[in-house]
């Protein structure tokens, strides 16, 4: 899709390629036949909110990410607006919208139809804080960012020049005010402004750099790349809630791996997530476990990139799982049995994430539920396969265990035998457990029942599933 674009760009209005460091005044307008945005990628209510506002004398465009996926062909994944109304003039206009945020002031207008409601974001034009001293911490840190401005100065305080485009679908112009087009034909991520200085304001553009060269496959920029190495440390500055929305978002990007590996090259993996620390530092990683991660997350790309969901419980779960396996290993090899072995496993690996980035609760009590699943695949014996089937996260814990399948840590034939489990009448299931009973239907794990050595005192017994969050 977006070698595609490269090539169709490339042969494009000359005009449109020779706005490279077009830095300053007034922005390049570029007509439909230039960047031949295609309209129906549009949302048509991101179109209503422009349209809006635009009968209500003010200006308003869809900006920033949208603009740059509708260049590339893409279907944005949501959609912003932004406007020299203030918050409050944008909420008298729409009937569903709601004013949030502190650092950034934006109005939320929900719109409702079949699905899902639709939230555009729409933001009113900000200033540059070149001398709001009073909004910068020491470290040069912007802390509050609520000061109105001019649509020239709301493009440079934007992070890329292609993320720094606004598209009127009124007239199907875009206003470029940073070279964003010639950027996109080059293939370049370029930070807008000096980028050292950026990166200090704001360490996350960092991870955002990254992120987006793992997306559309472009290269950063030599002087938007050359300060990361120095600066990569701030990132520990920016508060843990925000840093996790990066992380997750990097992860949830549908190009994960990539990214992970853009993190790694740049050094900016080290104490964001220690567990990334433990994938990426070879020397301390199995091959196995490594696999495991590369194979997890290719298939969660794969998903992202089809457009199924995937939940930050069930990713965390896979990245942490060869952690977890090693703490099991480490407690059955203690004398403690199974089920204790792997909850004790459970409180470790969550543990020992705590000193980086905080794994939120809400996602925690899903990883859990997710693991302690797992040995019940193994039951194929009684009444137990019919009643882990009705557990209401089933699904997801059947869709890890698959994964383990794949990955061969956990006996294919398992795998099998539950897909076919699933699909079978109650006659055929029936079946199925007289010929995992002939099979010895209690085995099939990785961590072998005969490594037990003692049972635990019942003072230690394991808690019940999902009990933590
Ligand atoms: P996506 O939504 O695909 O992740 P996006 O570019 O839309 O990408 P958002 O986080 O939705 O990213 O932000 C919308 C726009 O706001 C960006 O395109 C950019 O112009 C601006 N922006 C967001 N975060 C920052 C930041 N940390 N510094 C400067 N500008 C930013
Ligand atoms: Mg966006």
């Amino acid at each position: 899709m977006i070698t595609k674009f490269i090539k169709r760009i490339l042969r494009r209005d000359p005009m449109v390629r020779h706005t490279a460091a077009h830095t300053s005044g007034a922005p390049k307008r570029i007509p439909k036949k230039s960047h031949r945005i295609d309209p129906h990628l549009l949302s048509k209510n991101a179109v209503k909110v422009t349209q809006t506002l635009q009968k209500a004398g003010y200006e308003a465009f869809i900006v920033g990410g949208a603009v740059r996926d509708l260049a590339l062909g893409i279907s944005p994944k949501d959609f912003d607006v932004a406007t020299n109304a203030t918050p409050e003039q944008v909420q008298k206009l729409f009937r569903k919208a709601r004013l949030i945020g502190r650092r950034f002031q934006i109005v939320h207008v929900t719109f409702f139809g079949k699905g899902q409601p639709e939230i555009i974001e729409v933001s009113t034009f900000r200033a540059l804080l070149e001398n709001a001293g009073e909004h910068v911490a020491e470290n040069g840190r912007i802390l509050r960012d609520n000061v109105w401005g001019s649509q020239h100065e709301d493009a440079a305080r934007r992070d890329f020049s292609i993320n720094a485009m606004y598209y009127d679908p009124a007239t199907e112009t875009v206003l470029d005010y940073h070279g964003g087009m010639a950027d996109m034909q080059k293939q370049v991520l370029r930070m807008i402004g000096d980028p050292a200085k950026r990166y200090r304001e704001d360490p996350i553009r960092m991870l955002r750099a990254i992120r987006f060269a793992a997306k559309t496959g472009f290269k950063l920029d030599v002087a938007t790349s050359a300060p990361i190495a120095k600066l990569g440390k701030l990132i520990h500055d920016v508060p843990a809630a925000r840093l996790f929305d990066e992380i997750l978002k990097l992860l949830m990007s549908g190009y994960s791996w990539a990214a992970i590996q853009g993190l790694k090259d740049a050094g900016l993996h080290h104490g964001v997530l220690p567990l990334l620390d433990q994938i990426l530092d070879s020397k301390e990683t199995s091959k196995e476990a490594h696999d495991f991660v590369r194979i997890a997350l290719a298939n969660t790309d794969q998903r992202i990139q089809s457009g199924k969901s995937v939940s930050a419980g069930f990713l965390f779960a896979t990245l942490l799982w060869p952690d977890l396996l090693r703490n099991w290993k480490k407690n059955l090899a203690k004398g403690i049995s199974n089920i204790p072995a792997l909850h004790d496993a459970m409180d470790e690996t969550i543990a020992s994430q705590s000193n980086g980035m905080v794994i939120q609760r809400r996602f925690e009590s899903d990883m859990r539920e997710i693991w302690s699943m797992q040995p019940r695949f193994e039951k194929r014996v009684g009444r137990y396969p019919y009643r882990l089937i009705e557990s209401p996260r089933f699904r997801a814990g059947y869709d890890f265990m698959l994964l383990r399948c794949a990955t061969g840590e956990q006996n294919p034939a398992i795998g099998e035998w539950w897909t076919s489990f699933i699909a079978s009448d109650p006659a055929g299931q029936e079946a199925l457990m007289a010929s995992a009973k002939t099979e010895g239907g209690n085995q099939g794990s990785s961590i072998s029942p005969a490594k037990r050595r003692r049972r635990r005192k019942p003072k230690a017994a394991a808690p019940p599933e999902g009990a933590s969050s």
